[in-house]
């Protein structure tokens, strides 16, 4: 069986933290051992990325030298594009077209900041002072990325492309449950010809690699995607030498249907914001607020197309609907299908374990749901949705609005005016009208409130990577 070590340096680099197993969520197998990077084997990476910077050979680049790689990185990156499925797929428990998918993604993020690279610069500015005032846009330095394990390449692409786009130096910790495309990133990397020390990935713990990766003091800036939790103690953790910090957290996004919304459109396009990674997602719209004059026929036919999902083997182009992460994720799930029970929302279908091996659940959906209940307030993080009905513009704000979290959302309706008003209204990061669709990579992403810090994509994502430099150059 393969192990899998930290990458650094342009070089494998056996962690000397131990060896952990990886397995297949959607058979329980056991399909490789990683090797455990320690405090010191963060340590040797960042100091190795921190050399790197300094002298300079990425980050004094040409652009186009830069826009050269990050392209080559895309193209390498479609070239294996089978192949980097087949390893999410077995490693997430992703359909293998949601895997493909995420893949293509990855690829069109390279693509984009290789557009990028010489269209994000600095300004001359007009002052008081008799001379020229002007802005660079210089890198950091060293950057630590630390990715979750819902979306492990296509999240690290979004951290890795702008930050190596700026001539960043990186250091990735992705999670210790899928560190497979990591690790094959960053060997593309070098292959495209980034060079050796740039673009390094330490495998391991969160508690131990990931909080020493955080604590060290050369690294400048932590991008953190992940949970709310774990996020408030980085950003507390970087705050003794002012690191720089965004962060990607948690959500609920409420999915807001109102009577004249194209319902046909909107259950088929609400199935996918629920169910999609089986609801391991942090946009996944896992409220659903609906106008109470359509609540019945909505919720009869949202569960009447929530019970033909297909469920199962990752393997089959037409699995709509994998497994869960882990055995222990499928109980947190199911605990919270019994809080939702024990507090009064109806169970109208799902939630049932599903085969002899992997962590399969079946969509659940509640209805009857209420502001105060767990189900509707917690991200749970697997395939359940809570539907609650609301009447009118003013109520449905108010709900959407009643919760920690602002990440995502959608709006269903056909009148455009009030399409706006609400969407003027909901305290969110992102919002979709008569779509589900949240990722763009032209476009910012990302949260307010609980939900996080900073934009990742678009342009927005370089303001991270970048620091300004202002000079003034005097006359005569
Ligand atoms: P997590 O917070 O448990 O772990 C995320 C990463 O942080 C992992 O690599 C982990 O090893 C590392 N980590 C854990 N403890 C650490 C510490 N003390 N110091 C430094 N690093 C540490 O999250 P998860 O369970 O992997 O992912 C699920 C969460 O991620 C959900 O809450 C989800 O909403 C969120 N998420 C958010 C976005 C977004 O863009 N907003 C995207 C995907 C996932």
């Amino acid at each position: 069986m393969s192990t899998h070590h930290p990458f650094v340096d342009g070089e494998p680099r056996p962690g000397s933290g131990g060896a952990a197993p990886i397995h297949d969520p959607a058979t329980g197998e056991q399909i490789g051992l990683v090797s455990r990077g320690s405090a010191a084997d963060v340590a040797a990476a960042v100091e190795t990325a921190r050399r790197r910077f300094d002298e300079g050979v990425w980050r004094k680049a040409t652009v186009r030298r830069r826009r050269d790689v990050l392209r080559g990185i895309a193209d390498l990156v479609r070239r294996d594009l089978e192949r980097l499925a087949g390893l999410e797929s077995t490693n997430a428990g992703k359909p293998i077209a949601a895997a493909r998918g995420e893949i293509g993604a990855v690829a069109a993020t390279f693509d984009f900041y290789a557009g990028a690279v010489d269209k994000f610069h600095g300004q001359t500015i007009p002052g008081n002072a008799d001379g020229t005032l002007m802005t660079f846009r210089e890198p950091i330095g060293v950057c630590a990325a630390i990715t979750p394990w819902n979306f492990p390449m296509l999240i690290l692409g979004w951290k890795a492309a702008p930050a190596l786009a700026m001539g960043n130096s990186i250091v990735v910790k992705p999670a210790e449950l899928t560190p497979l495309t990591a690790l094959a990133l960053a060997e593309l990397g070098l292959e495209a010809g980034l060079p050796p020390g740039v673009f390094n990935v330490v495998t391991g713990k969160g508690s131990e690699a990931g909080e020493a990766l955080v604590r060290h003091p050369d690294v400048r800036k932590i991008s953190f995607t992940g949970s709310t939790e774990v996020g408030a103690g980085v950003m507390a953790a970087a705050a003794p030498d002012i690191k720089r910090v965004s962060l990607e957290l948690g959500g609920k996004s409420a999915g807001i249907v109102f009577a004249d919304a194209d319902l046909d459109l909107c259950v088929e396009s609400s199935i996918a914001a629920v169910y999609d990674n089986a609801g391991q997602d942090c946009c996944a719209r896992s409220r659903l607020l609906i106008e109470r004059s359509v609540a019945e026929e909505f919720a009869g036919r949202f569960i009447d197309r929530a019970r033909t999902l297909v469920v199962g083997d990752t393997a089959d182009e037409t699995t709509e609907m994998g497994p869960l992460i882990t055995p222990d994720q499928r109980e947190t799930v199911e605990r919270y299908i019994q809080f939702g029970i024990d507090e009064g929302a109806k169970l109208a279908c799902g939630g049932e374990r599903i085969g002899q091996v992997g962590n399969f659940l079946s969509p659940a959906v509640f209805t009857g749901a209420t502001s105060e209940m767990k189900i509707v307030q917690e991200e749970i993080f697997g395939p359940v949705v809570a539907m609650s009905t609301f009447q009118g513009e003013d109520e449905a704000i108010r709900l959407a609005n009643d919760s920690i979290y602002g990440l995502s959302g959608s709006i269903w309706t056909r009148d455009i005016g009030r399409a706006l008003r609400v969407a003027r209204g909901v305290e969110t990061g992102m919002l979709s009208i008569n779509s589900s669709s949240s990722v763009h990579i032209e476009a910012p992403f990302g949260g307010v409130k609980a939900s996080g810090i900073g934009r990742e994509q678009g342009m927005a994502a370089l303001d991270h990577y970048s620091e300004y430099k202002s000079v003034f150059i005097a006359n005569g």
